[in-house]
């Protein structure tokens, strides 16, 4: 008789038993929901289940690989496409890694989108004011996109869309890539000449040791002044206290943070009855031109549905001996 594969559910918020409690049940699956993120405290509660299940903010290093390659865990299951969050080295020889790689490059780029145009036109501000019957335009200028320039960095799924909805508003693409594409409409160019030319720069490639702090004080200085930044990759990206510097001193038209490089433990949270510990986080909520999201570019009923399939195909694909496509495998984090 087939014994039903076990899954500890890391970091469960109710949107995501809305797919994945029907369908878990579709595969045969039980999946164990767990309200705590996955970290070195929290390891020990996959005990007695075959697989993981985690999301962005939980982290897998190489201590707790082992502690899991001991409970017999045989799979870590993201239920993401970045897999930075995972010691994908320790793991090799021990626990299968399985990711998401794609399921709405849409969603994320089309937030991209809603950040920059949010913190070019200040929709956010204008809302607020015409609830108290404040109708006045005072400091609420933003500029066209129409013929500007735009710099994409990254040009994969979600890359890809953007310079697609991008083109949409008749925009000059810049984009680069170590990995250039062919055919697509947009102008490949060196790292240089994207933060030299840009107006507004938008960051779509992963985090890895290259591309850790891409965004510091060197190439904030390259950019134009009044440039517009929109990160919906990862925070690490950014170098935020030379951000905040550059804030400061006026470098920025605005900029839209999806991500933050030390979002984890309070992205998800509501922290609004704590005491915001972090100094860099509460100082960019004080800009005005910074708008701060909680990593939530991937939030749509379409993405979450395609989360929960892929997630569950794997663990089916696993379960059964069959292909795994969506494995994470050590030549993808070697440089
Ligand atoms: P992808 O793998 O399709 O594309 C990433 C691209 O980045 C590739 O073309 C790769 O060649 C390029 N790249 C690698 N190193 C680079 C470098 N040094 N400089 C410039 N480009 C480089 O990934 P994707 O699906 O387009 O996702 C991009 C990133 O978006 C993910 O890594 C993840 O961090 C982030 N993401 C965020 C959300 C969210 O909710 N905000 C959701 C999904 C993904």
């Amino acid at each position: 008789m087939r014994r039903f594969m076990k899954i500890a559910f890391y970091g469960t918020k109710p949107y995501d038993k809305i797919w994945f409690e029907p369908m878990g049940k579709e595969y045969g699956f039980d999946i164990h929901f767990i309200e705590a993120a996955c970290n070195r405290e929290t390891v020990f509660m996959a005990k007695g289940h075959d697989a993981i299940c985690i999301f962005v903010n939980d982290y897998v290093d190489a201590e707790m690989i082992d502690a899991l390659y001991e409970m017999k865990v045989k799979a870590i299951l993201l239920r993401s496409a970045g897999f930075n969050n995972v010691d994908v080295k320790a793991a090799e020889d021990k626990i299968v890694v399985l990711r998401v790689p794609s399921y709405s490059p849409e969603a994320v780029a089309e937030f991209a989108m809603a950040l920059l145009l949010t913190v070019n036109r200040l929709t956010h501000k204008a809302y607020n004011r015409t609830r108290e019957f404040n109708m006045s335009l005072n400091g609420l200028m933003g500029t066209d996109l129409y013929e500007k320039t735009v710099g994409v960095i990254g040009t994969g799924k979600i890359g890809q869309a953007m310079i697609r909805i991008f083109n949409g508003f008749q925009t000059h693409v810049l984009c680069y890539d170590p990995f250039p594409v062919e055919g697509l409409e947009a102008e490949y160019v060196s790292l240089d000449e994207l933060f030299k030319s840009s107006d507004i720069i938008s960051l779509h490639c992963p985090l890895t040791s290259d591309t850790r702090h891409l965004i510091n004080k060197d190439t904030i200085a390259k950019m134009k002044n009044g440039v517009y930044l929109v990160n919906t990759s990862r925070g690490a990206l950014i170098n935020t206290e030379d951000l905040i510097d550059a804030m400061l001193e006026g470098k920025f038209g605005g900029v839209g943070l999806d991500v933050y490089e030390e979002e984890e433990g309070v992205f998800y949270e509501d922290k609004s009855g704590d005491i915001m510990v972090d100094d860099n986080l509460a100082r960019l909520m004080t800009l005005p031109n910074a708008l701060v999201t909680s990593h939530m570019g991937f939030f749509t009923k379409e993405a979450m549905q395609a989360i929960a399939r892929t997630t569950l195909e794997n663990a089916y694909a696993l379960e059964n001996g069959l292909p795994l496509v969506n494995r994470v495998g050590i030549e993808m984090v070697q440089a």
